[in-house]
């Protein structure tokens, strides 16, 4: 199937509260200008050099997100358009992005990225690390950024019990944070969790956006 159908395809299938980010990292400029001339404007890019190459080719009202482990000497490039960052794991590094933001006039969402899976390899807080940074007394005046919720990856595995297991782990997270931290605050609504092995799983879950490239792009060459 083509770039087009699997968008259309995708997004029929999804409930409504659930966003899809169309994952085109490693993929031409040209393979997400299909995807966008099919109704997609939400992408996700994990490469700061990428992402700015490709924002500057393609329309102006793409919503761009920040996916990937990120460099706080890269955040300055992307910090005059992106949209939300996924990938927060440290408090320097949410200064860093408040400080960029702050030099151009914007504020820019942010997701923490949440450590649940079993492999040493993957990015973001153990929990106990989250809740410290949201105790932090700074926080407060970081005033160009806005943390919209938590983003996190399962482990790569055919074991269904397991990724379920710490996709709901990550939602029950994310329900304590909302109740101590963020209390009345309606823009604390974001569980980024799912991608194309094991989206479904994320949705009944609890997820309410998907970060999905292979099933729509096809196989990334590295
Ligand atoms: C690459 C990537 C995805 C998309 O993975 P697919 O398996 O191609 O759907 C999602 N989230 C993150 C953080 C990624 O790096």
């Amino acid at each position: 199937m083509s770039i087009s159908q699997n968008i259309v395809q995708l997004r029929a299938s999804l409930p409504a509260n659930v966003t899809l980010v169309a994952v085109s990292k490693f993929h031409p400029a040209e393979a997400l200008k299909e995807a966008y001339d099919a109704g997609q404007r939400v992408f996700g890019e994990s490469r700061a050099q990428e992402l700015t190459a490709k924002q500057k080719v393609l329309p102006g009202d793409i919503e761009w997100h920040f996916i990937g482990p990120l460099q706080s000497n890269k955040v300055k490039d992307i910090a005059p358009f992106i949209h939300t960052i996924h990938s927060i794991d440290s408090f320097r590094l949410l200064q860093e992005v408040n400080k960029q933001a702050a030099k151009n006039n914007r504020v820019i969402r942010v997701l923490l990225e949440i450590h649940v899976a079993q492999e040493d390899t993957k990015h973001g807080l153990t929990p106990d690390e989250c809740r410290e940074l949201l105790q932090n007394e700074q926080l407060d005046e970081l005033g160009n950024i806005q943390i919209v919720g938590l983003m996190g990856m399962a482990t790569y595995t055919d074991d269904t019990a397991l990724i379920e297991q710490e996709f709901h782990l990550l939602h029950e997270l994310f329900s304590e944070l909302k109740a101590i931290y963020f209390k009345g605050n309606d823009n604390f609504a974001v569980l980024s969790m799912g991608m194309s092995h094991d989206y479904p799983v994320a949705i009944r879950q609890g997820s309410t956006m998907i970060r999905v490239g292979t099933s729509i792009f096809g196989e990334r060459e590295y």
